[in-house]
């Protein structure tokens, strides 16, 4: 008896959460599609160059290679930068690569 009521109170609440989840996930997926496309376009120009071993961005950060570890960003790894100023090594997603600043220098 007791199962009976628990059941049939459950199962509209059921309902209605997978309405709201449903509805939700659409959303993010949608704004997630939006957000790659305009991180790919963003960087699918530059990653070329500034992924490359060896490529020296615009403030003097050296990009010594891809460590293969997996950055902040989802999808991002992590890259070796060694500031070639002051000499000072760090990671940085391989999507900041091209604009990093040195953590000292800066
Ligand atoms: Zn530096």
């Amino acid at each position: 008896m007791d199962k009976n009521v628990v059941v049939s109170d459950r199962i509209p609440m059921i309902h209605k959460i997978e309405k709201y989840v449903k509805s939700s996930k659409t959303t993010v997926e949608k704004a997630n599609i939006g957000d790659e496309k305009n991180t790919t376009s963003m960087t699918s120009g530059k990653s070329g160059k500034t992924l490359v071993e060896g490529y020296i961005n615009r403030n003097n950060q050296k990009n010594c290679g891809c460590t293969g570890k997996e950055g902040n960003h989802e999808g991002q790894k992590l890259y070796r930068m060694k500031c070639l100023n002051c000499g000072f090594e760090y990671e940085a997603n391989g999507c900041d690569v091209w604009l990093r600043k040195c953590l000292k220098c800066q």
